[in-house]
């Protein structure tokens, strides 16, 4: 039997007042598939009785305007002008601490899915994903160059707002402090402790067969460039330090 008016499909999403280019169902459709191919997509999401319980347990649905049962709702639904819309800006709300997945009747992870949207937002070199991240920069370049997040020194009033009246801690004699913890590794400010070479190469190889760097290529040419040099650096340091070895073990 047909339809006098059929299903409605919207063929692009866009905002007609702004001056960003709609967007084709092809790329829709192409973001979820990207979305559901992945391994966990199957065991995060089961089905959904629109019941609210995730949003009701949910701290960031209590501070934004962001639902988990309406990410997933729009997932079971297969809503991609809404799955879209979401990567835009709510899914960057999700605190990630899943409270949700321990909730569900049905067992499904709303903040585990909310991490897949995160990881093809970024794949697709989106605005929201390149903002987010933006931030992240000098963290994660600490982290290559020296193998960790964060650093005493990193650590400014500015810096971190957030931490409320604990931040008048910074202003405490951190050199002096550090020098006085028993552990050698933690004698310095410029590093959380320190990460030997071997450490840090294995870690490089890890961030590439994971795609990690790849997704940083997508959302920071820049970055990615700075980054890659310091590896090679340090992966020529690293076999400089093999040749030694070799060459002492052969005296
Ligand atoms: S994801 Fe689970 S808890 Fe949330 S609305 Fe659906 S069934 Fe309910
Ligand atoms: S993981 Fe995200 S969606 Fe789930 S309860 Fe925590 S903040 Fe909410």
């Amino acid at each position: 039997m047909s339809h006098a008016h059929g299903t409605r499909v919207q063929e692009f999403i866009g905002d007609p007042v702004s001056d960003a280019p709609p967007v084709g169902r092809e790329k829709l459709e192409e973001i979820f598939q990207d979305i559901q191919a992945d391994l966990r997509f199957d065991h995060e999401l089961n089905g959904c009785l629109n019941c609210g319980i995730c949003t009701a347990t949910c701290p960031s649905a209590h501070y934004y305007d962001y639902s988990p049962r309406e990410i997933v709702q729009l997932l079971w639904t297969e809503n991609l002008e809404g799955i879209y819309d979401a990567m835009q800006e709510k899914i960057w709300a999700c605190a990630q601490c899943y409270t949700c997945a321990a909730r569900c009747p049905f067992g499904n992870s709303p903040g585990g899915l909310v991490m897949l949207m995160r990881e093809v937002a970024i794949k697709h070199g989106m605005e929201s994903a390149r903002n987010v991240l933006r931030p992240f920069s000098r963290v994660m370049l600490k982290l290559i160059s020296t193998g960790n997040q964060l650093s005493p020194d990193m650590i400014s009033k500015d810096g971190f707002p957030d931490w409320g009246p604990n931040i008048s801690k910074v202003d405490a004699p951190l050199a002096t402090l550090r020098k006085a913890i028993p552990v050698p590794t933690l004698h310095t400010t410029k590093t959380a402790w320190e990460v030997n070479l071997k450490t840090s190469v294995e870690l490089y190889t890890i961030w590439e067969e994971t795609g990690v760097l790849e997704s940083l290529k997508t959302i920071d040419q820049n970055l990615f460039d700075v980054i890659t040099d310091i590896m090679d650096e340090k992966r020529d340091e690293w076999d400089e330090f093999l040749e030694d070895q070799e060459d002492e073990d052969e005296d």
